[in-house]
């Protein structure tokens, strides 16, 4: 699983990704990994396309959290073979020996997505991942200049499209979403339910930041709008990539200055606090599932558990 929290792993090669004789060079010796517009990519070693229910195990204690574990699955890498073609050949990065490209399918990929496996892949793997998940869903979307409509090419191995008309660069991107932990005096966690949700699962509060709008700001309207609760106290967490199909999750934590909770009844349809008893009681009942261990929500709520 991807850390996160510190320096990358992998060397995303910016020195290198504009010169082509280098490019040539590394593309020679490297490897690919197939993927398809919807960022699904072959994998060794997932049993099961459903991994979200694992968290419970997690929570409960029965297994190891996979970040703490050794990776248990393993990207499906081929030798590259053939000629490089810039529209659809992105080079992601280098990690030791190892450099690998994304190959862009335009047939559908029997394979996984990053909320599936990324949990289960090393840290280097779950790098590799979110970056071709996210270049792939940025040059499945955008073929055309923003500005002039005119058809871009792709450049920098990958990381840029350039627009011929304006004679200008184009980047990927990337969409903050605040995501946020609240505790009460208590210490109990505030969980919500999504109307659009499997029944019985549960998350913390999340939503888009808005034009104009600092993260914190962000983090008091949302959390207000969705359970009419005032916060006291405002902290950053960190941040995970998420690109579904393009945001960057910054989770925060937070103590609610009121405890009544008011949900707007359409985005929200319930929320409550939970001690951690109530908790580990109601997943190892099956009656409340967590988010994908592959979320920053996981991480918040697994946080908050170990504080206990
Ligand atoms: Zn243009």
């Amino acid at each position: 699983m991807g850390n996160w929290s510190g320096a990358s792993v992998t060397d995303r090669l910016d020195g290198e990704r504009r010169n082509a004789d280098a490019v040539a060079a590394l593309w020679r010796g490297g490897w690919l990994l197939v993927i398809d517009d919807n960022g699904r990519f072959p994998v060794a070693g997932v049993s099961s396309a459903d991994p979200w229910g694992t968290a419970n195990d997690v929570v409960l204690g029965v297994r190891p959290a996979a970040a703490e574990s050794a990776p248990s699955a393993q990207l499906l890498l081929s030798r590259v073979d053939g000629t490089y073609e810039p529209e659809r050949h992105w080079l992601l990065g280098r990690d030791g020996d190892r450099v690998v490209f994304a190959e862009r399918s335009a047939d559908p990929v029997d394979g996984f997505s990053l909320r599936e496996a990324g949990p289960l892949l090393s840290e280097a793997e779950a790098e590799y991942a979110a970056m071709a998940s996210a270049l792939a869903a940025w040059h499945a979307s955008e073929p055309y200049c923003p500005a002039c409509g005119t058809a871009t090419a792709v450049v920098a191995a990958g990381t840029v499209r350039h627009c011929p008309s304006c004679r200008q660069d184009r980047f990927p991107r990337t969409d903050p979403a605040i995501i946020v932990a609240i505790t009460d005096p208590e210490d109990r966690l505030l969980l919500a339910r999504q109307g659009v949700w499997a029944t019985g699962r549960h998350s913390v509060l999340a939503g888009f930041v808005e034009a104009g709008e600092s993260l914190e700001q962000a983090v008091h309207r949302e959390v207000f709008e969705e359970s009419g609760i005032r916060l006291s106290q405002v902290e950053y967490f960190g941040s995970q990539p998420w690109p579904f199909p393009r945001s960057i999750m910054l989770g925060f934590r937070a103590r609610a200055a009121t405890r009544q909770i008011t949900v707007d009844g359409e985005e929200i349809v319930s929320a409550r606090w939970f001690t951690r008893e109530a908790l580990r009681a109601e997943v190892a009942a099956g009656t409340l599932i967590l988010p994908g261990e592959a979320s920053i929500a996981f991480r918040l709520v697994r946080d908050w558990l170990a504080r206990g």
